[in-house]
């Protein structure tokens, strides 16, 4: 895998064991094709791995209250509560049907408060965490809200590699507050909200009524049911900054250990639409079961998503479909024989593709030239191999034909 965090290749199994923990969806505008090339690609490792014996671990969350997520709301006028459950009901559809393995571990940000306040206190207590008053919390304001002290963390940053202007303005962009007066650093991250007018909030113990950050809902998650280090912490490439780089940091404040992070931080690319960024604020999102409900075959989104490899940016089109779709017919009549080409090239160059920094456009090519033989019928057909290619699909790629 690319360790973005060192720009290197490494393997990040260790004894024949992996966990992986992939950042979910905060759920308002699920499931675009950003969410789901991630999934992908995350599931495509996961798949790669069992493949190869290795005994896998794999968590994840769902971020059900955020400030993105109660702005949506209160801008479309809908409950929070119902908002998040529809659309984290529309997300575990759209992955079934694009054939992406569910998580042994898949946790709520609401269900974790308890461990996550937990975790706030150890901090407090560390002196790895502090209190910013607040004027406006609705009861107790000394308490505060809590900020994690990057000051007392050695190693901050080593994850990202960026600049300070970089981190500062990258902190403003993705959910910190870097101008918010009281903090000991500008981007210093929110641990614990406390309270305020028309915001839902939890019982905090001794940190006052509020509800928690998004970095340390990920540390508390990944630590609780993963343990530390990561194999692989994964997700999209907005995340390496803050998110990830937060995330681990309190992972190493909570542990005391420096190698508390991840082996490997591995980033998935940007899905624009014909040219452009692909946002609510456009209006130009492709949501997966858009395209479902218009009749589209999941395994043709699937297999789209699968001719980019993991790591590039790239655009959604009606060009990019077809071609997809066109593959999919192709690879289904190819299959559809009794006999066909023999497999194990096939399945030994759809293996080592994998294993090369999960090159699914070269698998796919694999496959190809397998279903273009086929078609052609020009070598004496293996009875079964068909089969045997329909079966590695599955297993390997996540396509079901
Ligand atoms: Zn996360």
């Amino acid at each position: 895998m690319l360790d973005t965090a060192t720009g290197t290749l490494v393997d990040p199994v260790q004894d024949g064991a992996a966990t992986l923990y992939v950042c979910g969806i905060t759920p308002y505008d699920a499931t675009h094709l950003g969410h789901a090339a991630t999934a992908v690609a995350f599931d495509l490792l996961g798949r790669a791995w069992r493949d190869a014996g290795v005994a896998v671990r794999f968590a994840s969350n769902v971020t059900d209250v955020d400030d993105p997520l109660l702005e949506r709301a209160a801008a479309t006028g809908v409950d929070w509560r119902a908002l998040a459950a529809e659309q984290i009901a529309l997300y575990a559809e759209d992955m079934a049907a694009l054939q992406v393995i569910p998580p042994d571990a898949y946790l709520g940000a609401v269900e974790s408060i308890p461990a996550v306040v937990s975790a706030v206190e150890q901090m407090l207590a560390a002196g790895t965490a502090y209190r910013v008053p607040t004027a406006d919390a609705l009861s107790a304001a000394e308490l505060g809200d809590v900020y994690a002290d990057l000051a007392a963390d050695d190693q901050f940053g080593e994850a990202a590699r960026l600049d300070g202007d970089e981190m500062l303005a990258l902190s403003a962009e993705r959910g910190g507050d870097p101008g918010r007066p009281g903090k000991k650093g500008p981007l210093d991250p929110l641990l614990w909200r406390r309270e305020r007018a028309g915001e839902p909030a939890w019982d905090g113990g001794s940190l006052g009524r509020g509800r928690p950050g998004w970095h340390i809902e990920c540390a508390v998650i990944a630590l609780g049911n993963l343990g530390a280090p990561l194999s692989v912490l994964g997700g999209g490439s907005d995340l390496a900054f803050p998110h990830h780089e937060m995330s681990c940091s309190h992972a190493r404040a909570l542990t005391g250990s420096p190698s508390s992070g991840a082996r490997a931080h591995v980033h998935a690319g940007m899905v624009g639409l014909d040219g452009e960024k692909m946002s609510k604020s456009r209006g130009n999102l492709v949501l997966v079961s858009t395209l479902r409900a218009a009749g589209v075959d999941p395994m043709a989104i699937r297999l789209a998503i699968l001719a980019h490899h993991y790591r590039d940016d790239w655009d959604w089109s009606d060009e990019v479909l077809a071609t997809a779709e066109a593959r999919l017919g192709r690879w289904r009549a190819a299959l559809s024989g009794v006999g066909g080409p023999a497999a194990d090239e096939t399945l030994a160059a759809v293996r080592a593709a994998l294993a090369d920094d999960l090159d699914a456009p070269a698998a796919l090519a694999a496959v190809d030239a397998w279903a273009d033989a086929a078609l052609a019928g020009a070598v004496a057909p293996v009875e079964g191999a068909p089969g045997v290619v329909a079966r590695a699909l599955d297993a390997l790629l996540g396509v079901r034909l």
